[in-house]
């Protein structure tokens, strides 16, 4: 059951890496080979959250035809490689989003979970990866605005024929937001967690180590694990 999730949002700055990175590393730890992918194009920067430097190809070339997807599959730890992209602006006018479906496949194959760190916006190389997954892990944190921009993802999802999973809110507070329930609730989509306002994640950022690892008690990664349990049913 190869299950390929795409981590989207309206806006960017919400999680998503974030929870690509901490997500897939839960699937890892709790015994399930994970690959997760930095589709984010423009403004890449998953390989930072993994201290991961590229030797040499990124996804950028394997899109430009300069490489293949095994020279861009970087193992990160146990169970869980990486595939990222270039950060270069000079990498991203060369590169041909569309093949994208290929490398997806590709790692569905070889994995049992496939996470793509989708970038925001609305250019069609945002809009691809919710098409190209089984389901979409929608991201917003907890202000009034997210309902909108929540609600324009899932405009995107239906117009490629995709699936939404749910809604995962992050960056909450104990008191004073809007409660993850009533955003899914109106939205009209499971809500698939929260993720509390911690600290230790932008501690594990600068640290470039997941959170699940750097800080494996801290409230939000007991709450990445919980997402990992919600989402997939892996303990
Ligand atoms: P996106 O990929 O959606 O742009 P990121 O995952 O890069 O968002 O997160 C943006 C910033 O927010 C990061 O610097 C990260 O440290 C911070 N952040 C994300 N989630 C949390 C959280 N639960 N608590 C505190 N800071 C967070
Ligand atoms: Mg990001």
């Amino acid at each position: 059951q190869e299950t390929v999730y795409a981590i989207a949002s309206g806006k960017g700055g919400v999680g998503k890496t974030t929870t690509t990175v901490n997500l897939g590393t839960a699937l890892a730890q709790a015994g399930e080979r994970v690959a997760i992918v930095d589709a984010d194009l423009g403004m890449a920067n998953l390989a930072g959250f993994v201290s991961l430097s590229p030797g040499s190809a990124t996804l950028h070339d394997v899109l430009s035809g300069e490489a293949s997807i095994e020279d861009a599959t970087y193992r990160l730890a146990a169970n869980i490689v990486g595939v990222p992209s270039g950060n270069e602006l000079a990498d991203y006018a060369e590169t041909e989003p569309d093949g994208l479906g290929e490398v997806v496949e590709t790692l569905r194959d070889r994995v049992d979970y496939v996470l793509i760190d989708v970038g925001a916006g609305v250019s069609h190389e945002s809009i691809l990866p919710l098409g190209l997954a089984d389901a979409v892990v929608l991201v917003a944190t907890p202000e009034p605005a997210a309902v909108q921009d929540v609600s324009r993802t899932i405009e995107l999802v239906d117009r490629v024929d995709g699936e939404v999973a749910g809604l995962l809110v992050t960056r909450t507070h104990p008191s004073g937001d809007v409660p993850p329930e009533t955003i899914a609730e109106k939205l009209g989509v499971a809500e698939l967690g929260a993720i509390p306002e911690d600290r230790a994640v932008r501690a594990s950022v600068y640290a470039g180590t997941p959170l699940v690892v750097h800080a494996p008690e801290s409230d939000a990664a007991v709450a990445y694990r919980e997402l990992a349990t919600t989402l997939t049913g892996v303990e």
